[in-house]
């Protein structure tokens, strides 16, 4: 987990990211989580793109085994889980600190208008991506998204298991 300042990215992680992702990443300002093996699986984009598109999605999930267990839990019955938690109050309210966490991380890039007070993966009140809330958690470490954590226990994959090298992931 690295939240920002980031120490600046290597062409190794480029190179990575690039084969991840099956096209170059843009916009990247640093590795935000890693592989046990070193291996980039969050990225953290700018909220502004080169090109100028604003980009909300501050932490990214990169790793194809990562992305594809996210995927698996979406399809499942999951998604519905994770939105009851939200009706505990004290998850609830985690929940909107996450949202706020998320926004201060991306803010030490620069503010962006077109996305100001949005953030990703539904937050402050609803369950939308896996993907973004499990970047999030991943980056931020545990106990910061409740709903981000809860999908990475849920998850057949783990950052502390590499399958880097196996069949059908990369890296
Ligand atoms: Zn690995």
């Amino acid at each position: 987990m690295t939240t920002p300042p980031y120490p600046p990215v290597s062409d190794a992680d480029l190179a990575v990211l690039r084969e991840q992702l099956g096209r170059p990443a843009r916009g990247v300002v640093g590795i935000a989580a890693r592989c046990v093996c070193g291996n980039p699986t969050v990225v953290a984009t700018s909220p502004r793109l080169p090109d100028g598109t604003p980009f909300p999605t501050f932490y990214y999930l990169t790793h194809p085994a990562a992305t594809a267990a996210m995927s698996v839990l979406e399809a499942d019955h999951v998604m519905r889980e994770l939105s009851d938690l939200l009706s505990d109050e004290e998850v609830a309210a985690a929940y909107r600190l996450a949202h706020e966490a998320y926004l201060g991380d991306r803010s030490a890039f620069g503010e962006v208008e077109e996305i100001a007070g949005i953030s990703a993966g539904g937050m402050p009140t609803r369950v939308k991506c896996l993907h973004a809330l499990a970047g999030h958690a991943l980056a931020a470490g545990p106990g910061v998204n409740p709903i981000g954590d809860r999908a990475l226990a849920l998850s057949s994959w783990s950052p502390e298991r590499c399958v880097c090298a196996e069949p059908g992931s990369s890296g």
